[in-house]
């Protein structure tokens, strides 16, 4: 974290040519269980983790942002009037929609936003699942609620950064990202209620457990379809189930438990109950996820996780060969309490929750196993659950 910062006060200057002012940092994430129920309503468990997105920066006379990345080694400029109003035209989003759509998001709120010159550094790997999205813009949002004392706070940075993403990038996505990006605390999982936005901290057993993700090499590019497909299915499921008097007032599968699953057999047809049973079952996992971590009981924790990929790979079917073999080859190894997908799936990540002191040869014999099957070598990483964005004047 500490070096990415020194790197980037140098890459500042000369790109400027001044000294940067103020900074601000936000981390990637990771959720531990609460796949796919966030768009209905439900319950998600991230940690933010220990790499993290800087952005460091300088007033400018106007309301004119000049814009450097160091991972993309591309800048960009724009004017704050530009986006007043003005949602982000046709075609795919470019790396500096997701700063404009921060600044979209605070004028929507009639928030004042003066020009900067700004550059971003981060220590995540982009479009990998770990949300440098989010962290992008929760660091943005930070730095401009701290420099120009907008009066966010954490929270609001990451309604903000929700809002930029979804009405300006143009991505369909829930809370989870920006709220553990801006809210994480060191040593512990947030449970969220995606529906109260209710964010409470739960301790991750100290000294007890790593955090191993691994990733896929495979990007997401069936995501965007196939993610509309499920939330069509979920809405589909609640409907039917509304409709056969099952779940009066119902708005979402939050409204019901795994006890409804019986009679959901029989109004359902087979893959909307097969979609409905994961949603349903994975919220229950969650709250038993949270209260295995309370007892310090890793091997019910990771049981919930394998329990959980069952469900994603069988009933959500999100899962993939890549997947299904890290989390099939981790769970031969000893010290590996569990494995799961984490993310959207159709790529992306897996997560694994293992005894510390087996960490690294599970590392290196998951990456083996992995080049046999597949002929090419997965990036492994051990990430620690952390502290959410922080701003700083330098
Ligand atoms: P994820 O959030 O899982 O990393 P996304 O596809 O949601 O994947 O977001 C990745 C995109 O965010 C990148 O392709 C890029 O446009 C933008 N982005 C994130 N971090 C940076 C960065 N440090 N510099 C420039 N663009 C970034
Ligand atoms: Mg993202």
């Amino acid at each position: 974290m500490e070096a990415i910062h020194g790197e980037l006060l140098g890459g500042f200057r000369e790109r400027f040519g001044r000294a940067p002012v103020v900074g601000a940092r936000a981390p990637g994430r990771v959720n531990w269980i609460g796949e796919h129920t966030d768009y209905q309503e439900g319950l998600v468990l991230p940690s933010a983790i220990d790499r993290d997105t800087w952005v460091l920066a300088t007033p400018r006379p106007g309301r004119h942002f000049r814009v450097w990345t160091r991972d993309l080694d591309e800048a960009g400029a724009f004017d704050v009037a530009d986006l007043e109003g003005e949602r982000r035209g046709e075609g795919p989003a470019g790396w500096l929609d997701y700063v404009k759509g921060v600044v979209f998001a605070l004028r929507e709120r009639e928030l004042d936003v003066a020009g900067f010159d700004l550059a971003i550094a981060s220590s995540l790997p982009l479009g990998s699942g770990l949300s440098s999205s989010a962290a992008l813009e929760v660091a943005v949002a930070t730095l401009l609620d701290g420099a120009l004392g907008l009066g966010l706070g954490p929270e609001g940075c990451a309604r903000v950064a929700h809002r930029g993403e979804q009405r300006y990038v143009g991505v369909a996505c829930g809370i989870l990202d920006p709220f553990a990006c801006a809210l994480g605390r060191a040593d512990h999982a947030l449970r969220i209620d995606c529906r109260s936005q209710e964010v409470r901290p739960i301790a991750v057993p100290p000294g007890r457990v790593a955090l191993l993700i691994a990733h896929s090499g495979v990007t997401r590019e069936l995501a965007a379809s196939a993610y509309g497909d499920r939330v069509a299915e979920c809405r589909a499921a609640v409907l039917a189930a509304r409709q056969a008097g099952l779940v009066p007032g119902a708005g979402a599968l939050r409204d019901l438990s795994p006890d409804d699953l019986p009679a959901l057999a029989g109004v359902l047809e087979p893959t909307l109950l097969r979609r409905a049973r994961h949603v349903i079952t994975e919220n229950a996992r969650v709250d038993a996820f949270c209260a295995a971590l309370g007892r310090a009981d890793l091997e019910a924790a990771g049981a919930l996780l394998v329990e959980g990929q069952r469900s994603l790979a069988e009933d959500y079917e999100v899962s993939i060969p890549e997947i299904d073999a890290l989390c099939a080859d981790a769970a031969e190894l000893p010290g590996v309490y569990g494995s799961r997908l984490t993310g959207a799936g159709f790529g992306g990540c897996t997560l694994h929750l293992v005894a510390p002191e087996a960490a690294a040869e599970v590392s290196s014999a998951l990456a083996a196993r992995f080049e046999r099957r597949f002929g090419r070598t997965p990036s492994i990483l051990e990430a620690r659950p952390s502290d959410g964005a922080s701003f700083v004047s330098l």
